[in-house]
C-alpha cells in the first residue's frame, strides 16, 4: 500500500486539512504501507515555498510522518505535457479559446448541444492543438459506465459499444443539485459513480434526463492545461499518482465528484488499476458551511491547544475515541482498525462541538 499527503502550499493548515491527512496517515500505518509528501505546487501564483516549509513542520508536529517526499507538481511540467500528448493521441483533447463570457452565453442558449458545464463550442476541433488556448478533455461520445460497488452494471447498453469499461464515469447531477440516481447512496461509495451519460455508439441518449441538464455533467471537457500553460490540478495529480505508485488516496469529501474522472484519466493512460479513493469527513463551520479562512482563525497551529490535544479533539470528532483525550496519532492505530470504516461512512463533522474555534 502507498498513500500519500498532497497539500496544496497556498495557505496553512486548517482543521479540516489536518484531519484528512490524520486520516490518510492512519489508513497507511494501520497497514504497514509507505506514506508519500507531495507539494501540490501546480499553481504558480497562488504556491509559496513558505507554506510548503510550513505543511512540512505542521505535519511533523501532529506526529504525522512520511516516508520520502515526492517532487513537487512545479517540477513535473514535462511529464505532464507527456501525459497531455498521449491523450491528444488518443482523440481526448481539444483546444479551447473561449473566454468566462463566451461559455456563459452558450449555455444559456436554448438549444445549445449538450455538453455538460462546457457548452462545447471549440469540440468540434475548430483550434489546432499547437496553436493558443486551453486544453480540454473530450470524452469519447459513445458509452460509459458503470458498476456499482458489488461490480453489477447499471446499464448493459455500454457493453454493446464496444467500449464499456474504459469510461467509467462522470457524475452528474441536475442543474438543481440532486442527483440523477439514487443507487450510490447504497453502494457505499459515496455517490461517486452515479449516473452517466452520453451516447451509444448509434447515438442514441442513455437517458433522456440529459436533455434538460445541459449543466450537469461536472466534468465533461475539463481543462487539462489553462491558457496561460498552468496545467490543471486534474491532470498533474492523476499523473503523480500513477508515476509516484499511489495505491491508496484519502482526501476531503468535498473532492469525491473528482473520482470518476480521475479514474476516467488513469485508465485513459494505461492505469488499468487506479488508486483507492477514500473521502474523509469534512468539518463544518456554524453556518453550515464547510469550515474555511471565512470563519475566522482555523489554523491548527493557532488554535493554542498541545499536538495531543489537537489530535484527540479530532479523533474524538471523526468518531475514533469517545472522549477527547489528549493522544498521538499511533494510539489511534487500534482505533482506526475497529472504526476507520465508520469515520469514512460520516460525512460531516460539527467543527464548534469538537474544535476551539477563534472566530
Ligand atoms: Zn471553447
Amino acid at each position: 500500500m502507498v498513500g500519500r499527503f498532497a497539500p496544496s502550499p497556498t495557505g496553512i493548515m486548517h482543521w479540516g486539512n489536518a484531519s484528512t491527512a490524520l486520516v490518510a496517515w492512519l489508513q497507511v500505518r494501520a497497514e504497514g504501507g509507505r506514506m508519500l509528501l507531495r507539494m501540490e505546487d501546480v499553481d504558480p501564483q497562488r504556491s509559496k515555498p513558505e507554506f510548503a516549509d510550513g505543511w512540512r513542520r505542521d505535519l511533523s508536529w501532529l506526529g504525522l510522518d512520511w516516508d520520502e517526499e515526492v517532487a513537487p507538481q512545479s517540477q513535473r511540467g514535462p511529464r505532464y505535457a507527456e501525459a497531455l500528448a498521449n491523450l491528444a493521441s488518443q482523440g481526448l483533447v481539444f483546444a479551447c479559446r473561449c473566454t468566462r463570457r463566451d461559455m456563459e452565453e452558450a449555455v444559456s442558449a436554448p438549444h445549445g448541444s449538450f455538453m455538460g458545464s462546457y457548452p462545447g463550442t471549440c469540440a468540434d476541433g475548430r483550434w489546432p492543438l499547437d496553436g493558443a488556448g486551453a486544453r480540454r478533455l473530450r470524452y469519447p461520445d459513445d458509452a460509459v459506465v458503470l458498476r456499482r460497488a458489488d461490480g453489477a452494471k447499471l446499464r448493459d447498453e455500454p457493453a454493446a459499444t464496444g467500449r464499456s469499461g474504459l469510461h467509467d464515469a462522470v457524475v452528474l447531477r441536475r442543474a438543481d443539485g440532486a442527483k440523477l440516481r439514487d443507487e450510490p447512496a447504497t453502494t457505499g461509495r459515496l455517490g461517486l459513480n452515479d449516473a452517466v451519460v452520453l451516447r451509444r455508439a448509434d447515438g442514441a441518449k442513455l437517458r433522456d434526463e440529459l436533455a434538460d441538464t445541459r449543466r450537469s455533467g461536472l466534468h465533461d471537457a475539463v481543462v487539462l492545461r489553462r491558457a496561460d500553460g498552468a496545467w490543471a490540478y486534474q491532470l498533474a495529480v492523476v499523473v503523480d499518482d500513477m508515476d509516484q505508485g499511489v495505491t491508496h488516496i484519502v482526501r476531503g469529501r468535498d473532492l469525491e465528484d473528482s473520482e470518476p474522472l480521475q479514474r476516467f484519466l488513469h485508465r485513459a493512460m494505461g492505469n488499468l488499476q487506479p488508486p483507492e479513493v477514500a473521502h474523509a469527513p469534512l468539518w463544518m463551520g456554524p453556518d453550515g458551511h464547510r469550515l474555511s479562512k471565512r470563519h475566522g482563525s482555523v489554523g491548527v497551529r493557532n488554535s493554542g491547544l498541545e499536538a495531543a490535544q489537537a489530535v484527540g479533539r479530532m479523533a474524538h470528532g471523526l468518531g475514533l475515541r469517545d472522549r477527547p483525550d489528549a493522544c498521538t496519532p499511533r494510539e489511534l492505530i487500534d482505533d482506526w482498525r475497529a472504526r476507520g470504516p465508520a469515520t469514512l461512512a460520516c460525512g460531516e463533522v460539527a467543527a464548534a462541538s469538537f474544535l476551539p474555534l477563534h472566530l
